[in-house]
């Protein structure tokens, strides 16, 4: 591709005359034009320009192995030359499909039964209350339908998805949630909990107000409930001890399924292959996404237990068949190139490399933490945030108009850093190939751009 300024500027033109962009406010983008990215070289990405970033969000949490891998680029060039398109409709299959089916089952935290394909974490999940309200029809409990889902929680944007997503932003303008998808406490310590509260006490606190809801609507009315093991989009929130332990004894109590929505945690960003590992759940569907191709290609899966699995054959349903699949579900250049990214996974030793990496990237974030704008640090594995505020009471925050993590972001990317503000908190997932030498140089880029938001701070707060 040409780079010369006027290619580029044409380029942008077109961008921003033709493209809706996905969350994103159409008028600033009208008026300041897209980033364009062009190419990836490992951890960073290039702009038209030439300009290279560290990518630190690994682009949307999702592409564990860089954005240069030769052994997946491989894959999907062979599987796109072998068999480009297939579906799985009516029994037909392909030979990535099943490996790769069979491949999730063997890798799963729990005994899984059965694997679903779709094409994003939206699609996993909507595919997962589908299934969950099929199963209670199927077991003839039509009744037992709500789905609860926490406050913060990010779940997707298809219309049941968005209704599991705890954010404002995902509801008002669009008239969700739907009824029967209901929100319970995020198990923020830092920013919920009382004063003096300990982790425990606070967890204790939310799984008894859980029960008290599940007892409120009926627990003959209550089907499931989903949750991030830790939270992405919310924030990045890492359970507080005990926390799903207790949330677990609540749901067994009143025979509620659990659903782990692993699409950030699955596959060694919490430093076990799923976050389940890492915080004690026993989900009896599992939906993952994003690392499962390193975000290569779109393609994503729901994992279902026995339980599911019986009442989905038991019950041929109306349509005297299971009436719920994608054009794409197993497409087998999809399914190619994730059955290669497990085996590079495995090949290059990623949770030994995630487990020997974290607490170098966890003692940096604390060391962020101290910094005076910086309310909380908070990470497991190689996932974290960095929460700005005033001060480290957990109570306060800077005004919204200052757009104080924005500004941070903004300042982090001209300094060769992408990093992702949610609201006041700025994300950091950065690949799991990342180097020892590369996590520094992520880091102190970081701090470059914290120094001048420092002497900016003044300021934004007056
Ligand atoms: N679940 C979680 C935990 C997510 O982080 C996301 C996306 N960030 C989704 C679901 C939705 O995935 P997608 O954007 O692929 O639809």
């Amino acid at each position: 591709m040409t780079t010369t300024s006027d290619s580029i500027q044409a380029l942008r033109q077109l961008d921003t005359q033709s493209h809706l962009h996905a969350y994103t406010n159409a008028q600033a983008h009208a008026e300041q034009g897209p980033l364009v990215v062009v190419r990836g070289h490992g951890v960073e990405v290039e702009d038209d320009q030439g300009r290279r970033y560290i990518e630190g969000m690994s682009g949307l949490w999702c592409a564990s192995l860089g954005f240069s891998h030769p052994r997946l680029a491989e894959a999907g060039a062979q599987a796109l030359r072998t068999l480009p398109y297939y579906h799985t409709f009516n029994h037909r299959s392909n030979p990535a499909v099943a490996q790769l089916a069979a491949k999730l089952l063997a890798l799963a935290p729990v005994p899984m039964a059965r694997v679903f394909f779709a094409n994003s974490g939206s699609e996993a999940n909507d595919s997962a209350v589908k299934m969950v309200w099929y199963h209670f029809n199927a077991l003839g409990q039509p009744g037992k339908k709500k789905i609860i889902a926490r406050q913060r929680g990010y779940h997707g944007v298809t219309v049941a998805s968005a209704s599991l997503t705890g954010l404002p932003g995902n509801h008002a303008d669009f008239d969700l949630p739907l009824p029967r998808m209901l929100h319970v406490d995020c198990p923020h310590h830092w920013r919920n909990a009382l004063p003096g509260e300990s982790e425990e006490a606070f967890a204790t606190r939310l799984a008894d107000a859980l029960d008290a809801r599940i007892q409120a609507e009926g627990p003959d009315t209550v089907a499931a409930f989903i949750a991030e093991p830790v939270m992405g989009a919310g924030g990045v929130i890492v359970p507080p001890a005990t926390y799903f332990e207790k949330i677990q004894a609540v749901l067994k109590k009143h025979d509620v399924l659990l659903i782990a929505d692993e699409v950030i945690c699955g596959f060694g960003r919490t430093g076990a292959m799923w976050g389940s590992q890492t915080f004690g759940l026993k989900p009896d569907i599992l939906t993952c996404a994003k690392a499962l191709s390193s975000g290569y290609v779109p393609i994503s899966a729901v994992m279902v237990n026995e339980r599911i699995h019986a009442s989905l054959m038991a019950n041929s349903g109306r349509l005297g068949t299971f009436g719920h699949g994608y054009t794409y579900s197993g497409h087998p250049v999809a399914c190619a190139v994730a059955l290669e990214t497990l085996q590079v996974y495995e090949d290059d030793h990623i949770l030994d490399r995630v487990q020997a990496l974290s607490p170098r990237f966890l003692a940096a974030l604390r060391h962020f933490g101290e910094r005076a704008v910086v309310g909380e640090a908070r990470g497991v594995g190689l996932i974290g945030a960095l929460e700005l505020a005033p001060d480290k009471s957990g109570k306060t925050a800077f005004p919204p108009a200052a757009k104080a993590g924005p500004r941070l972001a903004q300042l982090a990317l001209e300094e060769g850093l992408v990093v992702r503000a949610m609201g006041d908190t700025i994300a950091l997932c950065p690949p799991l190939i990342i180097t020892e030498a590369e996590l520094d140089e992520l880091f102190a880029r970081l701090g470059r751009a914290f120094d001048r938001f420092e002497a900016e701070v003044a300021t934004l707060t007056a």
